[in-house]
């Protein structure tokens, strides 16, 4: 489950630098299944599907560390900007935030658990991707193997 939950930070670092999609509207993961849904307002080429891949499954055999930041959300918010929120608002109560940050790749506040580092999530395989025209909502959904 980690490493499956791991592979979604390491997919949307991705997604953000090939297609340029910014907010996560939604994650799911089940067992080593997973999907990661983004708005964007169109179907993904299969060369930019391919792209995904590639630089996802790169950035795992660097074997890069996972930091995790505890800080509150204040400063947080000054530190980094909304760039660590998703599509939809975090609740006004939380005021102490766990982030995730995969250096230079994905910054993200998430309060699951995750690898240690990028290379024990081993390896991802994207599926078929849907794209949902009236939502303007791209489902990603992947194996981790
Ligand atoms: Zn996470």
């Amino acid at each position: 489950m980690n490493r499956t939950h791991t592979a979604l930070h390491v997919l949307k670092g991705a997604v953000q630098k090939t297609l340029g999609a910014e907010w996560t509207a939604g994650v799911f993961v089940e067992g080593n299944h997973g999907r990661l849904t983004v708005q964007f307002d169109r179907k993904p080429t299969d060369a930019e599907m391919n792209e995904i891949e590639t630089l996802a499954n790169n950035k795992i055999k660097e074997d890069t560390p996972v930091e995790i930041i505890e800080m509150e959300r204040k400063g947080a918010d000054e530190k980094f900007g909304n760039i660590i929120y998703d599509l939809f608002p975090l609740p006004s109560h939380i005021t102490q935030l766990r982030i995730c940050n995969i250096p230079d790749w994905n910054i993200n506040c998430c309060n699951k658990e995750h690898c240690k580092t990028t290379g024990e999530i081993g390896q991802i395989r994207l599926d078929k991707p849907r794209f949902r025209e009236n939502k303007k909502l791209l489902e990603l959904p992947f194996d981790v193997i």
